[in-house]
């Protein structure tokens, strides 16, 4: 182990595997944010360009219109809602596959099958808890990271063509990093760690215009999201007596902004600002369900209540899980009674 916990016998085991492999598939979480995003982008990069590899992001589901544009277009992305039969034969083609960013294959849900059976030789490359080792002959885990991409970053630093040297990651690469840590530490607000700041330096002393990435990340949405933003806080925010700020942003809301999900990302982050707030939940209408992102507070635990009421998980502070009606609740109009059950259940 050197400074950062990044296992040598496993980079040694990583290397040899990257030798020997010619098709690559990486993969991430369902619906991919930053930081699957630029984790992916920035390691299909690197295996093209530095290492010569057929290597090609193969996702469950396309990205929102919002993040897409992080993945490069020198990065060949393939999408299981959109080419179900070209994501398949390209798992079932592979000899390497490596899965950033989730701690399982089951977070790749409908593709999860697919890299299970595959014989591929597998790699994880991720910064959750509870790392579902069985399917991976290498692992890279710690959730004492800020992101899968200062995870990735760290990693690559160690491969012996790096050699420690940022400078020769590919432009492309060296920037998708800082877009996914950015992020996922929503601009260096959380889970910062001393070698975060130190990865963001390296970055920007390589050569990476943090200004563009910036930028490219917060100053480009449409207005509707602004206002859907805006009306969402004004109008549908709730918060309990507990604690618990919680928005139901049903599909009426968001059809009446013209705004698909992606677009209220970060709203979820907005209440924990208000004093009395412990804990944010944002429900996002999806169909016959509810997406759920959980953010909280220190001393209390997001994660706790995404896997006790909402099937999910992810980190101490940023969680996300569903809720499904008819199941979790008989119908979609009982959604705020659920919450306001949550709320005494997690906070009092
Ligand atoms: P977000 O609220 O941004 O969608 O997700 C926040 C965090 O929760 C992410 O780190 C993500 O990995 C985790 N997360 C979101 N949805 C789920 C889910 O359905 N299951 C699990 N296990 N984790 C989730
Ligand atoms: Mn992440």
């Amino acid at each position: 182990m050197d400074l950062y916990g990044i296992d040598s016998e496993a980079v040694r085991r990583l290397d040899a595997l990257l030798e020997s492999g010619v098709t690559v598939t990486v993969t991430a979480h369902t619906h991919p944010d930053g930081d699957a995003l630029g984790s992916v982008s920035a390691l299909v990069g690197y295996l093209r360009e530095c290492r010569g590899k057929d290597a090609v992001a193969v996702l469950p589901d396309s990205p929102a219109a919002t993040v897409r544009p992080i993945v490069p277009a020198g990065v060949p992305l393939l999408c299981f809602d959109t080419q179900p039969d070209a994501c398949l034969a390209r798992i079932a083609a592979s000899d390497l596959v490596v899965l950033l960013d989730a701690n399982g294959f089951s977070r790749t849900e409908g593709l999860q099958e697919a890299f299970e059976a595959s014989p591929a030789p597998k790699v994880l490359i991720d910064h959750h808890i509870g790392p579902d080792t069985e399917h991976f002959q290498v692992v890279f885990s710690t959730p004492d990271v800020s992101s899968a991409s200062e995870l990735l970053y760290y990693t690559l630093l160690e491969l012996p063509d790096i050699g420690g040297d940022p400078r020769r990651l590919p432009a492309d690469t060296a920037r998708a990093l800082l877009t996914g840590m950015t992020t996922d530490t929503n601009n260096f607000a959380n889970s910062v760690y001393p070698g975060t700041f130190r990865m963001a330096a390296d970055l920007i002393a390589a050569g990476v215009d943090r200004e563009a990435v910036l930028a490219d990340l917060y100053n480009r949405y449409r207005e509707n999201r602004v206002r859907v933003m805006g009306y969402l806080q004004y109008e549908a925010m709730r918060i309990t007596p507990e604690g618990l700020a919680y928005i139901i942003a049903t599909r009426e809301i968001m059809d009446r902004f013209g705004v698909d999900e992606g677009e209220t990302e970060g709203l979820v982050n907005i209440p924990l600002s208000i004093d009395r707030v412990k804990m944010s939940i944002l429900l996002k209408e999806n169909g016959g369900h509810f997406r759920v992102s959980i953010r909280s507070k220190k001393g209390w635990s997001a994660r706790a209540c995404a896997t006790s009421h909402f099937h999910g998980g992810g980190h101490e502070n940023a969680s996300g899980g569903k809720l499904f009606w008819p199941g979790d609740i008989a119908c979609r109009e009982d959604a705020s009674a659920y919450l306001e059950q949550v709320s005494k259940a997690c906070l009092s």
